[in-house]
């Protein structure tokens, strides 16, 4: 069983950077079974909203983790696009440069149906980068201002059809969140955040198809064993099983993996 974890931050508040440190992450994924992780960035370090410098930081050592081993590495540019156009264009591009970047991740800065979110639907068409938004149900938690309900990036991706978006945290969006992906094509889903739920990862098949659910486990936020035990533990096909864990991430940011 080979997987592609397509949601993992391997610096967390400051934590986990070292080479040391990276190379320990790297053995854990493959005693897992990973073999290629999208490394999305320290991003709540600085607060919800950072400013242009933190974000360079942010990026510049996500970026140095992908250097380190661009094997096991693809890195996602994290940008903030209330900064505006130049500064999130400016970024991207920057990122884009780089070796290993083949994304862009958004976090809480900006409702995802903001207006401010051309600028990174502009920067995602520039320079083929496919976006991956921190999805939740508001529902429970509110703060509908810095937090993107799964209505939310679901008309982000309508307004957008040639932008590949990715809605993380499956759980996190729930039964709704897959009714509201079912009909954009251009629309993805990472089955991260929060404890497994009975029949949802199922549920999602049965509404997306097999083709636009990705594995991903927010490391190390969440367990490897209960993130992949939510896959394996589904009532799935072999074939479905494998698209989920690897072959899904694989064809969508387009990663030649040995
Ligand atoms: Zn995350």
């Amino acid at each position: 069983m080979r997987i592609i974890d397509v949601h993992t931050h391997p610096v967390l508040d400051h934590k986990g950077g070292t080479p040391a440190e990276v190379k320990k992450l790297i053995a854990h994924g493959r005693r897992h079974g990973i073999v290629h992780m999208v490394a999305l960035g320290d991003v709540l370090v600085y607060g919800a909203t950072p400013n242009a410098a933190q974000l360079r930081a942010i990026n510049d050592e996500n970026a140095m983790v992908a250097r380190l081993h661009p094997d096991y590495f693809t890195a996602f540019v994290y940008l903030n696009p209330r900064l505006g156009e130049r500064a999130t264009m400016a970024e991207a591009e920057r990122c884009a440069a780089l070796p290993g970047f083949r994304g862009i991740k958004l976090e809480i800065a900006n409702n995802a149906s903001h207006s401010c979110m051309r600028h990174a639907a502009k920067a995602a068409r520039t320079f083929n980068f496919t976006i991956l938004q921190h999805s939740w149900s508001t529902t429970n938690i509110k703060d509908r201002i810095h937090q993107s309900d799964p209505v939310d990036t679901a008309l982000f991706a309508r307004r957008n059809p040639d932008v590949k978006v990715i809605m993380a945290h499956l759980t996190g969006i729930g039964f709704r969140g897959v009714l509201e992906a079912k009909p954009l094509p251009n629309l993805y889903v990472d089955t991260s955040g929060g404890w497994p739920e009975e029949g949802l990862v199922e549920y999602a098949v049965e509404h997306l198809g097999p083709d636009r659910l990705l594995y991903g486990s927010d490391l190390p936020v969440r367990e490897n064993a209960i993130t992949i035990g939510r896959i394996l533990g589904a009532q799935l096909s072999a074939v479905e099983r494998q698209k989920i864990l690897f072959g899904n991430t694989a064809r969508l940011l387009n990663l030649k993996l040995n």
